[in-house]
């Protein structure tokens, strides 16, 4: 670690590295893109179109198609007449199909990255290590399920529901369609994709290798727009099922628009999860878990600790480490291999960060951040630690999605899970521990979805994901991720 000696103290400074940018020649930016209909790109009916951004940098990537609802219904048609071949074909003959799907994006995986680096603004290291290789782990993984649907759920026999409309947030472009799109395929349905209005391009260019795997035409369509075009998607009467992935704000409003049709309907939706830090956990360790927890992918992720509970006979020395720790994050350009925090995705989030942030101060937070310089350009914020906070706060209740974590303390197991519990969020929690009796019980009486024992944000494709209470219903992943997608 290089310290400041100049002044004769030994504070600690950022890690200086060298630049190491990842090239980004490797993607071949389009101009303009059209919809991704029947397996062609075709123009919008309105030719209407908007553009997307670098968030680091405000620079434009390129205009995409605006889908209207005369769009939405030929991409509808295209999935209801593809349907009656692809629900007909044998299930290993499907997963071929998944298979190449993987394939190809092993072979492309470093244009994905950086081009969802570009697109989103999250760290390529991200992209790199985790956001395209899992995507390629869900495809292959559901490939593996394709064919043996009947083990999957013994005794019944499974049958595809028919044209999934699927609608997926900015904050994982890629792998949220991945996570979409291959159960639906691997049951025999076929889609209908609505990506978010800022994160469009992966979801474009993963149209190039459907058209490159020879996927019959229609089975999966890719229709760009804003959240009206979601709303079409949402209520054209010849969809049979509904997966949602955004804010449980526009998932109510999902709810109640398909309540009383034949529609199904799976809803992922937000968070506000506990990461609790009990006296006897490898503290170390769990400063790292910690901010893993809140500050990887700029906290957008609706499963990010975001409220850390900590024992109270150690929150000064957690809270002291935490502090040290995030000034040794590097933020800035998302294409350099040594970033560690990202831009934020778009204005309006930045200032919705920035505008719970101020209530937060204004309800008596005390705020601490770190004195990195920040790019003139683009959309930045800081890795923020709150502290002071009660349950009462305002930023201990909402989801603020982005790199701010709230600090609370707690002094029993007990009032440890009362706390978690004491929201209306159930997506996730995390907690850290060296006693096993400690952690299960825990687990056993959190409301969450997916519970992390002394580690934080694990994915898996063989792992169930999904919510309790107003974090949504239904399960993406494993052989539950099957089960929204089949009827009996
Ligand atoms: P959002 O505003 O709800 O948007 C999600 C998607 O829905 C986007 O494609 C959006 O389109 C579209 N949409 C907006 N209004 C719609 C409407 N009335 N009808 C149909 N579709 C509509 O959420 P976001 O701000 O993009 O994403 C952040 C939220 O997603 C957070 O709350 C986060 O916790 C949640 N999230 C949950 C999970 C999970 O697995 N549980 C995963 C990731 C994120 P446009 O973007 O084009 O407006
Ligand atoms: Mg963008």
């Amino acid at each position: 670690m290089r310290r400041n000696r100049q002044d004769g103290q030994s504070a600690p400074t950022a890690w200086a590295y060298s630049p190491a940018p990842e090239p980004r020649a490797i993607v071949k930016l389009q101009p303009r893109y059209g919809l991704f209909i029947n397996g062609a790109f075709v123009e919008p009916h309105s030719g209407r179109y908007f553009t997307t951004l670098n968030p680091a940098t405000e620079e434009v990537l390129a205009e995409v198609a605006y889908a209207e609802a005369e769009d939405v219904d030929r991409a509808v048609r295209a999935a209801r007449h593809a349907y009656e071949h692809w629900s007909k074909l044998p299930g290993k003959e499907r997963a071929k199909y998944l298979f190449r799907i993987a394939r190809l994006l092993q072979e492309r995986a470093r244009e994905f990255a950086v081009l969802e680096s570009l697109d989103n603004g999250k760290p390529i290291r991200e992209t790199r290590d985790v956001d395209i290789p899992l995507t390629i782990a869900h495809f292959f993984y559901y490939a593996g399920w394709a064919d043996k649907l009947e083990y999957a759920f013994q005794g019944r026999t499974p049958r595809p529901l028919g044209v999934a409309g699927q609608i997926i947030p900015w904050n994982f472009p890629l792998l949220m369609a991945a996570w979409k799109i291959a159960p639906a395929l691997a049951t025999g349905n076929t889609v209908v994709l609505k990506p978010a209005e800022t994160t469009p391009l992966t979801a474009l260019l993963l149209a190039e290798v459907l058209q490159q795997a020879e996927l019959p035409p229609g089975v999966v369509n890719i229709i760009t727009g804003d959240g009206q075009t979601g709303a079409w998607l949402v209520q054209h009467p010849d969809v049979d099922k509904i997966a949602f992935t955004g804010s449980t704000e526009v998932g109510k409003l999902i709810q109640k628009a398909v309540a009383g049709t034949r529609k199904r309907l799976t809803l992922e939706l937000g968070g506000k999860a506990a990461h609790v830090i009990f006296e006897d956990a490898a503290i170390d360790q769990a400063v790292e878990g910690i901010v893993n927890g809140i500050y990887f992918n700029q906290g957008h992720v609706c499963c990010a600790g975001s409220r850390l509970l900590v024992q109270e006979s150690i929150a000064d020395l957690v809270i002291r480490k935490l502090k040290r720790r995030i000034q040794l994050l590097r933020i800035g350009d998302p294409l350099d291999k040594n970033t560690d925090v990202g831009a934020i995705n778009s204005l309006p989030q930045l200032q919705k960060i920035e505008r719970l942030v101020q209530v937060g101060m204004q309800e008596g937070a005390e705020i601490y951040q770190p004195d990195c310089p920040l790019p003139e350009r683009g959309y930045w914020y800081r890795p923020t630690i709150l502290t002071n906070v009660s349950m009462a706060h305002t930023v201990a209740r909402e989801e603020i999605f982005g790199p701010v974590l709230s600090v609370l303390t707690f002094r029993t197991p007990d009032e440890a899970v009362q706390i978690a519990n004491n929201i209306r969020y159930g997506l996730s929690a995390g907690v850290w521990t060296n006693k096993g009796s400690r952690y299960l019980e825990f687990a056993a009486r959190v409301k969450a979805g997916v519970v992390w024992c002394n580690t934080y944000n694990k994915f898996d494709p063989t792992s169930p994901f999904g919510g309790y209470k107003e974090s949504g219903f239904g399960r993406e992943g494993g052989v539950h991720g099957l089960l929204p997608y089949v009827a009996f």
